[in-house]
């Protein structure tokens, strides 16, 4: 489970997230929405500490950061090697692939199983293969990624993700830096990964999947959860006016 409490952040004095809790259980599919600059991706980064938290509590898998003060009136994680830990329980697909380019996909897959989990090679090749296989790319095993279409990319990405067996999936906007015919290959992968028991917050602009997809909707609005429910309410009765006004802008 991810648990978020009154998360606050600032930059440089000016406060983007303004107090925000979630708590999301293995399963659960949250769809995190909202117009560009409302926070989404600050959220998804202080969740796994790429940024800190200005105040709030963070709890992955039962377990909570420790943080103290920093210098600058904020906080930061008390212990790196806790940072780590915690990290090693989430997978995040970011919008730009970011795989290794002078490895290929296979090599990009078993990179973290064998170096950082320390599982034989030949496990960790078998269970690669059978990933690829998953997400349709078993064929392109030995490619290099600048062989790859960006949709091919991004689901070796997520291959890659999963090789290390995460507690959660973080998603940020895994489809916008693709070409409109590549997006229903990465998100028929993702729609796949959604039945499992796993937790995964997903930040997207495909409102059309994020109805078909996610258990709960979180609409965020200038650093503040607006409107949140199931999507039935989200997108069929939203109550905000700025909701409205944003699912129609972008539907
Ligand atoms: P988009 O849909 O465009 O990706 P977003 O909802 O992900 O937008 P964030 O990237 O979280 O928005 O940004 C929220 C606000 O915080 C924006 O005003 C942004 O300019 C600001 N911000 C984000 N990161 C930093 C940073 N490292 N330094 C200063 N300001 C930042
Ligand atoms: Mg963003």
């Amino acid at each position: 489970a991810i648990e978020i409490r009154d998360l606050r952040k600032s930059f440089a004095g000016q406060e983007v997230l303004k107090g925000v809790s979630l708590k999301a259980h293995p399963g659960d599919v949250v769809a995190v929405i909202g117009g560009s600059g409302s926070g989404k991706s600050t959220m998804l980064r202080c969740i796994n500490m790429l940024e800190t938290p200005t105040s709030g509590e963070i709890s992955i898998k039962g377990e909570s950061y420790t943080m103290r003060p920093s210098k600058d009136g904020g906080l930061e994680p008390a212990d790196r090697k806790q940072v780590q830990r915690i990290r090693a329980h989430l997978g995040m697909v970011f919008q730009n692939f970011n795989l290794w380019p002078h490895r290929t996909v296979l090599q990009n897959v078993i990179e973290a199983p064998v170096h950082v989990l320390r599982v034989p090679r030949a496990e960790a090749t078998a269970r690669a293969e059978a990933l690829l296989e998953r997400v349709g790319l078993i064929e392109k095993r030995d490619t290099y990624p600048g062989y790859l279409s960006g949709g091919q990319q991004q689901r070796a990405a997520i291959a890659r993700v999963l090789a290390v067996e995460p507690h959660a999936m973080l998603f940020d906007e895994p489809t916008s830096a693709l070409d409109p015919e590549l997006v229903g290959e990465v998100l028929s992968v993702i729609r796949d990964l959604a039945t499992e028991k796993r937790t995964m917050i997903i930040v997207t602009h495909e409102m059309a999947f994020a109805r078909d997809v996610a258990s709960h909707v979180i609409y965020l609005r200038d650093g503040i959860i607006e409107e949140q429910g199931n999507p039935e309410q989200i997108f069929g009765t939203p109550q905000s006016p700025h909701l409205k006004q944003f699912i129609s802008s972008v539907k």
